[in-house]
């Protein structure tokens, strides 16, 4: 998302690294376990950029009390992620991620679609994936979830937050909800959008949201586009004091119900109710196309995520707690959202 155009902490990620992480980081080395910042035999480059592992995790609340979403199993995918390294677009890493994604989610009994296309970056042209989750309904109408899953082109940046936390909520959202086995009324669909992030420092159109882009112009063509009753958005749900702020550019109803849903909850202290959006993200691409869109994020990097596109968004940023009360809400609000016409 574009909040703060740019920056001057941050270094474009150079060939010459992106080099170096194609020796360094190869798949097997840090993807076969969670804990992969804590192997021994890993490469220094990876050590470093994992960053350390928290000494403690907070626990979420048991499953039962969030409508059963797991936060820690949100959370273990969050550290599964981190312990591939940088995944921007177009890397190894990445690659190695699909694959664990779309392994992961066919073992929790969901069918899986992925769409891979190219697009031409300021890197040149890059080869991209989106992956999409469909769990039909028995009536027209789908209920759209949504998350990036690339993180930033930047040196030593491995976004446990942004965007970890949201790809680790719908990996659980979708083993939440492909295994359950009464029918619905409105299908679920939950979209894993590659390339997100500008590949450029700067937040310039049209070097962004590469992914969301392109699934609502093929849904458009598909004729599944306005089936969409609602699509939420989420992005950077995982940190340690949540605060997620009414987006002005995202659709008055659906936020409104997401806020109200999240106050029923008890959460009304972290769906606050103080304006504030990204001012860019991937719901735009779908709010464009005239689909009620809603973003929940967490971008207030002067107290909240200070660490947002630098080096020190790891994994001890983040919260299950928080990542299940991100999970629970999005869970009850589609409940709501069903009732709808
Ligand atoms: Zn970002």
């Amino acid at each position: 998302m574009s909040f703060l155009r740019g920056g001057s902490r941050a270094v474009i990620f150079s060939a010459a690294l992106l080099a170096g992480f194609t020796l360094g980081c190869k798949s097997g080395e840090t993807a076969g376990t969670a804990a992969g910042a804590a192997n021994p035999g890993q490469p220094p480059f990876m050590s470093a950029v994992a960053g350390n592992p928290p000494a403690q995790a907070t626990d979420a609340p048991p499953a039962e009390k969030t409508g059963g979403f797991d936060g820690n199993r949100a959370y273990e995918q969050v550290a599964k992620q981190v312990s591939y390294g940088p995944r921007p677009t177009g890397s190894p890493a990445l690659a190695e991620l699909q694959n664990y994604m779309i392994g992961e989610l066919k073992s929790y009994g969901c069918a899986v679609d992925t769409d891979s296309f190219s697009a031409d970056t300021p890197a040149g042209r890059l080869p991209m994936k989106n992956i999409l989750v469909k769990i039909p309904g028995e009536k027209p109408g789908i209920i759209l979830l949504g998350t990036h899953y690339d993180t930033k082109r930047l040196e030593n940046f491995v976004g446990a937050d942004d965007a970890g936390s949201s790809t680790g909520v719908m990996l659980e959202m979708a083993r939440v909800l492909c295994g359950q086995k009464q029918p619905r009324k409105y299908a679920v669909w939950i979209a894993f959008f590659d390339a997100e992030e500008a590949v450029n420092l700067e937040w310039q159109d049209p070097d962004h949201t590469y992914g969301s882009r392109q699934m609502a112009a093929q849904m458009a063509a598909s004729g599944d586009l306005p089936k969409v009753k609602a699509f939420i958005l989420a992005d950077i749900v995982g940190g340690k004091t949540p605060h997620f702020r009414r987006d002005p550019a995202s659709t008055k109803w659906l936020v409104d119900l997401i806020w109200s849903t999240a106050a029923k909850l008890g959460y009304s202290g972290v769906f606050v109710s103080t304006p504030g959006g990204p001012g860019g993200d991937d719901h735009d691409s779908f709010l464009q196309r005239n689909v009620p869109s809603v973003d929940i994020i967490d971008l207030d990097t002067a107290s909240d995520v200070p660490y947002w596109h630098t080096p020190q968004d790891t994994l001890d940023k983040i919260d299950a707690k928080t990542l299940a009360i991100v999970g629970h809400t999005i869970l009850e609000s589609i409940k709501e959202i069903q009732l709808k016409k």
